[in-house]
């Protein structure tokens, strides 16, 4: 039995264990995070977030049997509303619904479903223990836990689970030559959460769908329906372009989203308002790897290897497909790993290239753009539906309600790629002389 461990217990490391430990009596695992058991801790609702997953994820939580479950636990969005300050609501449907799920009621539905499949002699979780170290010659790992313990363990396969920080990666970095680009995602974000209001049917958003504000030129927000009833909004700015960047007070942070809003706005109470205020903007971390594995013995897997921007709705989808990938290919290997890692960093990484590139492109930088896309989304689907054969589909449907490969889906609407992205950049320019008005003087 081969010992594997598992840096890191978020989505993508405890499917791995769970695609692992469905193989026989091949593997066992010790798997390591460095932050308390969420099944003790409740992670706070103002701190937890809500992953839209698509097709893709549902199909590889599909295969370990945990579709059904993850869909009673979180809520389905069959289409989306665009509002705009106006109070006028464009609908769009979707083919399939998309499951919106907690990222912490995820966790730990595949937490507490490992350990009710295997016991202690095929599974081991540490939780507060941190990676700090890999020997990768000697094959071991050494962590840090909270209790000043630093147990080392040695392994026969590491899997670096271990999110856009990842030590397992910045380790082979720096020992393999593993080439690593970071780079910031062109969009400051803050998570919100808006209330329902059972009372006021007035004030009730359609519980089926995402809802999307437009909050200006170029800031977004979009919601969707929480288990507990309450939304989860993420509310983004494109760099340079941030109204809300300055503003400290919880009065101006509802007087701002009144305008965009109108009565919505009463969904956000005085005191998240004012926690919204508190909280600082965050920019997510875009990451590109070179390959995937080292040797026989090292794998980088989801945010870990190509974290892409949440805007998108694609990381955690991305991240459990990583599983189902390895998990045919140790099928069609025979568990040969020294097959199965080149293999894998060969089929993996032109598609999570052809995501970073979708990413970039997929976002649009300012309403104009915004309502662009929209449009485009129209045509392609009537066209699509009319010429099967002759007109790609939408590019919305491909990636969120289908598996296509991100690289054909890149490759068969390349041109439109190219051209959002040229104008994103200009729009980006722009946003970076408007917020240094110092560097506008000296150019002029
Ligand atoms: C606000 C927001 C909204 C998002 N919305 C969506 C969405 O709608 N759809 C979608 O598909 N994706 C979305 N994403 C992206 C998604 O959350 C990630 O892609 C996904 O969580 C990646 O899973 P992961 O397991 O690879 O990494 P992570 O979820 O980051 O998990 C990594 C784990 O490793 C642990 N860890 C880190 N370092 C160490 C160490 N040294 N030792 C031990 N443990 C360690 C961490 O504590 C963590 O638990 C969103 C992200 C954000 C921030």
């Amino acid at each position: 039995m081969k010992t594997v461990i598992i840096v890191g217990a978020g989505p993508c490391g405890l499917l791995m264990a769970h695609y692992l430990l469905q193989r026989d009596s091949k593997y066992c695992v010790e798997l390591y995070e460095k932050r308390p058991d969420p099944r003790l801790n409740p992670v706070s609702t103002a701190r937890s977030y809500s992953i839209s997953l698509g097709f893709r994820g549902r199909a590889a939580l599909r295969e370990v049997g945990l579709e059904s479950l993850a869909i009673e636990r979180g809520t389905i969005a069959l289409g989306q509303e665009i509002h705009n300050s106006r109070g006028v609501v464009q609908s769009i449907s979707r083919k399939q619904p998309r499951l919106l799920i907690e990222r912490n009621v995820l966790t730990n539905l595949l937490l507490e479903t490992l350990t009710k499949r295997y016991d202690a002699s095929r599974l081991k979780i540490h939780f507060k223990h941190e990676c700090i170290a890999v020997d990768l010659e000697a094959k071991s790992a050494a962590f840090q836990s909270a209790s000043g313990y630093q147990p080392c363990q040695a392994y026969d396969l590491l899997i670096g689970a271990d999110g856009v920080q990842s030590k397992v990666r910045n380790i082979l970095q720096h020992k393999t030559g593993l080439e690593v680009k970071l780079r910031k995602s062109p969009v400051d974000i803050k998570v919100l959460t808006l209330r329902c209001y059972d009372n006021h049917r007035e004030l009730t958003l359609n519980r089926d769908s995402f809802h999307l504000y437009s909050l200006g030129w170029a800031g977004a927000l979009l919601c969707g329906l929480k288990s507990d009833g309450t939304y989860n909004a993420l509310v983004s700015f494109t760099r340079g372009y941030n109204s809300l960047a300055n503003i400290s007070s919880g009065s101006d942070v509802l007087t701002f989203f009144r305008k965009y809003m109108g009565d919505f706005s009463q969904l956000i109470s005085p005191e998240e308002a004012d926690a919204f205020a508190q909280k600082p903007f965050f920019q997510t971390t875009t990451v590109t790897c070179s390959h995937y594995h080292f040797g026989d013995s090292v794998l980088l897997v989801g945010d870990a290897a190509h974290a892409v921007s949440p805007i998108i709705g694609q990381g955690c989808s991305a991240a459990l497909e990583d599983g189902l990938l390895f998990n045919q290919l140790l099928d069609k290997y025979d568990d040969d790993l020294t097959q199965v890692f080149p293999k894998y960093t060969q089929r993996r990484r032109p598609d999570m290239i052809a995501l970073e590139q979708i990413s970039d492109s997929m976002v649009p930088l300012n309403i104009y753009l915004g309502y662009l896309m929209l449009l485009k989304h129209v045509f392609d689907r009537t066209l699509h539906r009319w010429f099967p054969k002759f007109w790609a589909s939408s590019l919305v449907d491909m990636i969120a309600e289908t598996t296509i490969p991100y690289r054909h889906i890149l490759h068969s609407h390349s041109r439109w790629f190219k051209t959002i992205n040229a104008l994103n950049q200009l729009i980006l320019r722009r946003g970076k002389r408007l917020s240094n008005p110092k560097s506008m003087l000296e150019s002029a």
